[in-house]
């Protein structure tokens, strides 16, 4: 009956229950007929509709047909279809007793305003004022002017009115404060991503922080251990950087961190992870990668900063970086493949800057 989606599932159980209303108001309005208080046709009309319509609906939603639309579940339509079957109720009951079925109206648009816009919650409100204002009309051209009883029938339009106006200004305070809540939601999901990209992002370069970086390191070391899948590490120092920022100042320093960061991404292959380290120091992490695949992403790095100044301002500013370079073995801890790769940064420098070395 209701099918196996647990989202559809619920609302389909709540749609139906609803619905079980209508059966229960065929009776009456063929108990009505029967008793002498509903029109004779209008009657027929209304049980047919009244038992037609939900299970076209229901047809319509259980078939997946309706999921194209804004509102799957069709609110709008079935709300409108309930003030359409109260007005046929209304117009076919007599003049005595059809005043009860206005106590039905409000109800709906009460319980509209938990899922529809207030202009929606509007129209249901113009339509029933409209409806029972003509339907009134139509008894007062029916039937004999000794039976009028205008009092009582301005009365019950007015009080519809009245009904639309409180509604639809509940409706505008229920939809606003819905619409705070999911305000306030989305923010606090935004605010939570920037706090998690300030924890994991350097601010200067935009590369992954050291503690980013660590947690890279321990989830490739699992994978080695796990499945055996190799991977290199690079320690990357700029050469005499402390000469750039005593002679073009601090904020060049920081520009030429920048591009550096930004060239070397370009030079590398998308699966290596670059981090800024510490300070003009980067650690490169080549997945999948021995020493010999990972020192072509050096050299490509190398030729790049060769060919085309960092800075375009400031064309004499040249960057050269050493590294060092290693591939994790099997069953050691990261920090002592660091350290391997950290001693060979140390030896590039030691042989006179701008290269690497490798320590197998
Ligand atoms: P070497 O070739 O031996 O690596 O020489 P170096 O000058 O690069 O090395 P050193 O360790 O003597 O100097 C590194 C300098 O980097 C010192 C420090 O002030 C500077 N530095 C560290 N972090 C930043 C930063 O975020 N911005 C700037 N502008 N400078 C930084
Ligand atoms: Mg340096
Ligand atoms: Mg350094």
């Amino acid at each position: 009956m209701l099918g196996t989606n647990p989202r559809t599932r619920k609302s389909l159980g709540l749609m139906l229950l609803v619905n079980s209303l209508y059966p229960l108001n065929a009776v009456l309005a063929w108990w009505a007929m029967r008793a002498g208080f509903m029109h004779d046709e209008v009657g027929v009309f209304l049980i047919t509709y009244i038992l037609v319509g939900p299970a076209l609906f229901y047809a319509a939603i259980r078939s997946g047909w309706t999921r194209r639309f804004q509102d799957p579940m069709l609110v709008f339509p079935m709300s409108l279809f309930c003030v359409v079957s109260i007005i046929i109720s209304f117009a076919g009951l007599n003049a005595e007793v059809h005043g009860v079925v206005l106590a039905i109206l409000p109800l709906v648009l009460m319980a509209g305003q938990f899922s529809l816009a207030p202009s929606q919650i509007r129209a249901l409100g113009l339509l029933s004022v409209l409806g029972i204002g003509l339907v009134t009309l139509w008894h007062w051209q029916t039937t004999p002017a000794s039976e009028h009883q205008f009092v009582r029938d301005v009365v019950q339009v007015v009080y519809i009115a009245g009904v639309l106006l409180v509604s639809s200004k509940v409706a505008q305070i229920v939809t606003r404060l819905r619409h705070q809540l999911v305000r306030s939601q989305t923010e606090l999901g935004d605010a939570l991503a920037r706090v998690q990209l300030l924890a994991t992002r350097d601010e200067l370069t935009g590369l992954p922080n050291r503690r980013r970086m660590d947690e890279i390191l321990t989830e490739e070391t699992r994978r080695h251990a796990r499945q055996g899948v190799p991977f290199s590490i690079a320690l990357i120092d700029l050469d005499h950087f402390k000469r750039i920022n005593d002679t073009h100042g601090h904020h060049v320093g920081d520009d030429v961190l920048r591009h550096f960061a930004e060239r070397a991404r370009s030079a590398l292959r998308e699966v290596d992870v670059l981090a800024r380290w510490g300070g003009e120091e980067f650690l490169l992490l080549c997945p999948g990668s021995q020493m010999e695949q990972a020192a072509v992403g050096l050299a490509r790095l190398q030729a790049r900063l060769d060919a085309e100044p960092l800075l375009p301002h400031l064309p004499d500013v040249r960057v050269t970086f050493s590294a060092g370079l290693t591939t994790h073995w099997q069953d050691e801890r990261i920090e002592a493949s660091i350290e391997r790769a950290d001693r060979a940064l140390y030896q590039a420098k030691a042989q006179g800057r701008n290269r690497w070395v490798q320590s197998p």
